[in-house]
């Protein structure tokens, strides 16, 4: 058998008293308990009447029990729905219906939400109703605690999987707009884990403390992050909020020396004074998941002295594809395909691109999903490539620069735009804090490009508009430069920090 169940039996049986898991809190699990905990939930949920199979949705935070009973779930041969902990009821109905989970683990920072989807599933007559089951929370009637769910004793062991067995259902998260559920086998997770681990240097060393802050219910967080220190028995510091000082107090009580990080974060701490100081045990930063703002990584170097390393990676993937490790960090560049994974550029036609040229990416490998839930729509075509959706070009070196997403290229009178490009010159105008840029219809042109701009505290908008369309006019040509400069307050932005560009098109198309 090879999923990640076969590496948590591993690292309990080579390093029984290390450290596996150390919560803000202080609750921590050494890696032999941690294999102990998982045989009592998997246990558990067999006893709840949780068989092969079913569905098991996580809306938990970053603590023990979101590790844990992620992996009781893969250990029962159930399957695991993570969920974001900041999920609305309407966003949670959803999951649970689409997925027909019959069990949903909530804690505290989300019980309220899961109780009134699942009270809204009733009404609308759904059945069955799944059962809540309530982590670190008090109850009501008819749910259930964590403690009442782990078993007096494991009768469990650990499950011979079939490797072809879906494990995770994955809902991405959500820039395009409808939600989907990647479906992804015990072999693509292992697959992944597998191909991080043979990239030199690796990301992770057993003997690093990995920070847990990017979520658990994100691919990034739950297989890269997770997976990497499963594989190397590390340690992982989980952070459950991100409030900029507290989580530096935990790298520096912890002695975190690998951050991996969604890139808000970098700028989330350009305010802090003694940075490079409390960063003191970080040898490796990794930066994923969104577009990397080069002037903002530079900054960062400047006075850290860290570089920042990128990920690129897509739920569907499960989920890295490239890494700029074992290679110079250069922030335009999401760097190399990992070991074992198959990537190429291709044409409307699909055909391969010449070198140099603008495509879009297609990647091939073990580590794919098997297409979105439930019927496996969208996977994998017969000779194995998948389009992620995104367009890259690849330099003489091989390394990969995203351009932008393909459905985010906006058709002005013909020729491509994309928002990428025409946001890294409208930012550098003054007064400038951030820029997004998206398409709206135009009867004349086809689609117009429209820039939402938001200031920096204190200037002038009227000034800081004008000057982003001078710096247009001056940088761009003429079909890039946008119709319209609109001021906004902030930018809306999913859970990983990318901005929802479609919502900001339909705020677009609203208010015009
Ligand atoms: P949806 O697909 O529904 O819009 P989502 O995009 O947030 O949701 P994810 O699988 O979390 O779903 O994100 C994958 C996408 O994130 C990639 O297709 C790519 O556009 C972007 N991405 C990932 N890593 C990077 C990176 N290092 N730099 C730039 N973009 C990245």
């Amino acid at each position: 058998a090879d999923g990640l169940d076969d590496l948590l039996v591993h690292a309990a049986r080579e390093s029984p008293d290390k450290l596996a898991l150390v919560e803000a809190s202080g609750r921590s699990l050494t890696w032999r308990e941690l294999d102990a905990e998982v045989a009592r939930v998997a246990t558990g949920l067999g006893d709840a009447g949780v068989v092969a199979g079913y569905r098991v949705a996580l809306v938990l935070g970053n603590r023990l029990e979101m590790v844990t009973g992620y992996l009781a779930v893969l250990r029962a041969q159930a399957v695991a729905v993570p969920l974001g902990p900041g999920s609305t009821p309407a966003e949670v109905a959803q999951v649970v219906a689409d997925s027909g989970a019959r069990m949903v683990l909530a804690d505290a920072g989300s019980v309220t939400s899961v109780r009134a989807a699942l009270a809204t599933l009733q009404a609308s007559g759904a059945s069955p109703s799944p059962r809540l089951v309530a982590v670190g929370t008090t109850l009501l009637p008819g749910e259930r605690s964590w403690e009442h769910l782990r078993a007096e004793r494991a009768r469990r062991s650990p499950a011979l999987h079939d490797a072809e067995q879906l494990a995770v259902l994955l809902y991405t998260s959500g820039t395009t707009g409808r939600p989907r559920a990647a479906m992804l086998t015990h072999r693509a997770l292992r697959a992944n884990v597998e191909q991080v681990a043979r990239v030199e240097p690796p990301l992770v060393h057993g003997d690093d403390v990995v920070l847990g802050l990017v979520p658990l219910s994100h691919v990034y967080g739950l297989c890269a992050v997770l997976g990497a220190v499963l594989r190397q028995r590390a340690k992982l510091v989980m952070a459950d909020v991100f409030d900029p000082g507290g989580v530096l107090d935990l790298i520096e009580d912890e002695a975190c020396s690998v951050l991996p990080l969604a890139p808000g974060v970098l700028e989330r701490w350009r305010s802090v004074e003694d940075l490079t100081d409390r960063l003191g045990p970080v040898r490796l930063v990794m930066s994923g998941s969104a577009p990397l703002d080069p002037a903002a990584a530079a900054e960062f170097t400047a006075r850290t002295g860290l570089v920042v390393h990128q990920g690129y990676g897509l739920t569907e993937t499960s989920p890295v594809v490239a890494s700029t490790l074992g290679g110079p960090a250069d922030p335009y560049s999401v760097g190399r395909a990992l070991p074992g994974v198959g990537l190429r550029l291709v044409d409307a036609e699909g055909r391969e691109v010449a070198a140099g040229d603008p495509g879009e990416v297609q990647v091939r490998g073990p580590h794919l999903f098997s297409g979105y839930w439930p019927g496996g729509e969208g996977g994998p075509g017969p000779d194995g490539w998948w389009s992620t959706g995104d367009v890259g070009l690849l330099d003489a070196a091989g390394d990969l620069l995203l351009v932008d997403r393909l459905t985010e290229t906006i058709v002005v009178s013909g020729f491509t735009v994309y928002p990428v490009e025409v946001e890294a010159v409208l930012v550098t105008a003054p007064g400038v804090q951030a820029v997004a840029v998206v398409g709206a219809d135009d009867p004349v042109t086809g689609s117009a490009v429209v820039a939402h701009v938001v200031p920096e505290p204190g200037t002038d908008t009227a000034q800081v508009l004008a000057g982003v369309e001078a710096v247009a006019v001056e940088h761009l040509a003429v079909f890039k430069r946008p119709a319209r400069v609109v001021a906004a307050e902030r930018l809306p932005r999913t859970r990983t920090g990318k901005v929802a560009r479609s919502r900001l098109r339909d705020a677009t198309a609203e208010r015009s």
